[in-house]
């Protein structure tokens, strides 16, 4: 960061974001209108009224926010790259274990590199148009292909892995793998893009049982060695618990605990079948949860007996995911904070329990805490990362407006995102992607999508006719 005063004494900036309500996230929750954020570089030097930035500061570019909303970029803390393509591919109605069956025997065995690389691509567009800066993804069959094929150009920042199991749970063993053959490939994830700028490797293992001993605790070492972030699906499904009951005569996390595979490097995903002696231990040990609410609602999970609200009680920072786009199917996190705020409300009979506030914590500063980057991303402050969404409130959804935040939250959607700045650079302007060529990513989908039907084989079930 450089910095230089002009003749007038005020400092000058890159860019500056005048106008408009930001939603800072910041220590205090600040939420100040008729806002100013000056960036220098890649990062954010001031943030606060309007006035008073123009008088400390000049820049010869700037962007007018009036009637608009501003919030740090949110953090989406789970999605899969290799199932973007299997999008609306099977019926609404397969339920959690069924699903998970049907896509990785029908649809995942017929994947080619080429689903991959292209369904990254537009699964990473979708998430950008939404105000999600930040991700983690859970780990896909080509990541190297991916990696090299232009993810790393489009400008959105994320982690990222390699799918890998090597233990049958309920059946299930289709792509197994032996635990060196994981730990060799992972390592070699490691070493070699570790420490890109934009998207970086990490340690991925699916979880859910599907692990031996040795694979978890040797996946968990090498995140440790190389201090980087350790993913899993954990406790979705009732089914997996009782399974490490009757094999470690005790429940996961339980077992994990006595594995030395809990810490603050570790993010679990799903756990919704979670007692308040796992919720304990979880805060012990300071591990990550992500809760992916569009999924897990559309799945039929069962959340009248999850425990986010206690898990958020006891200090464990809970973040948001969308998860795979054949279980969520899309990736908007306004849509998916809105189910977070309002689904225990009524399942708990407890208006009182979550709200937008919190809702909005989680898909900022808590996801940026489940990625280990707290001290970078996840609020409007300054010295963190210039990670900015910028959203138009001059819209009827929108309007009329008393609140910001209750508006973000319960009244709009991801449309509605304007503007995308990441390191300080602006990625989308108007709605549109400037780092690709949006209509050729589109168009390869189409012929993508006629590729999977024909590989697969498959029809998506409905009880209507098609004709
Ligand atoms: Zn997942």
């Amino acid at each position: 960061m450089s910095s230089v005063i002009n003749p007038t004494g005020k400092m000058m900036v890159d860019l500056m974001l005048c106008g408009g309500t930001a939603i800072t996230v910041d220590s205090e929750r600040r939420v100040i209108r008729d806002m100013g954020i000056a960036i220098i570089g890649e990062n954010i030097v001031f943030v606060g009224k309007k006035d008073q930035m123009l008088q400390e500061y000049q820049s010869s570019k700037s962007i007018d926010c009036t009637d608009k909303v501003i919030i740090p970029g949110f953090v989406n803390a789970h999605i899969h790259y290799s199932h973007h393509m299997s999008k609306g591919m099977m019926p609404d109605t397969l339920g959690p274990a069924v699903q998970s069956r049907y896509t990785h025997y029908n649809i995942s065995p017929h994947l080619t590199v080429d689903h991959e690389v292209w369904g990254s691509k537009a699964l990473l567009i979708e998430m950008l148009r939404g105000g999600t800066t930040t991700f983690l993804e859970s780990g896909s069959y080509h990541p190297i292909e991916v990696l090299e094929g232009g993810i790393e150009e489009i400008g959105i920042k994320g982690l990222m892995g390699r799918r890998a199991f090597d233990r049958a749970s309920l059946g299930h063993s289709s792509l197994m793998e032996t635990t060196s053959e994981i730990l060799q490939k992972q390592q070699q994830l490691l070493d070699k893009y570790g420490k890109r700028k934009n998207i970086k490797t990490c340690v991925t293992i699916v979880g859910m049982q599907r692990y031996t001993d040795e694979l978890a605790m040797e996946a968990k070492k090498m995140a440790d060695s190389y201090g980087v972030v350790m993913t899993m699906h954990e406790s979705a499904w009732n089914d997996t618990v009782n399974e490490s009951r009757v094999r470690n005569n005790c429940r996961p996390i339980e077992h994990l605990e006595r594995l030395g595979v809990l810490g603050s490097n570790l993010v679990l995903v799903h756990m919704l079948y979670i007692n308040q002696t796992e919720v304990k231990i979880l805060a012990k040990h300071n591990t990550k949860v992500v809760t992916c609410p569009s999924t897990g609602l559309k799945l039929g999970y069962a959340f009248q007996f999850a425990r986010f609200p206690e898990m958020l009680e006891a200090g464990i920072p809970v973040a948001l995911g969308s998860d795979s786009s054949d279980c969520s199917n899309y990736h908007d996190m306004i849509r998916i904070l809105n189910l977070e705020a309002t689904i225990y409300k009524g399942l708990r009979l407890d208006p009182e329990i979550m709200g937008a506030e919190r809702a909005i914590e989680m898909a900022t500063i808590n996801g940026a805490k489940a990625l280990g980057l707290e001290h970078e991303i996840g609020s409007l402050e300054v010295g963190k990362k210039a990670d900015i969404a910028i959203f138009e409130t001059n819209r009827f959804e929108w309007r009329p407006m008393y609140s910001e935040i209750q508006a973000l939250v319960h009244s709009a959607t991801g449309d509605s995102c304007e503007t995308v700045i990441i390191n300080g650079k602006v990625i989308v302007d108007n709605k549109r992607v400037l780092t690709v060529d949006e209509d050729e990513i589109l168009r390869k989908l189409r012929t993508l999508e006629k590729d999977m039907l024909s590989r697969t084989g498959l029809t998506v079930a409905s009880p209507w006719k098609f004709i």
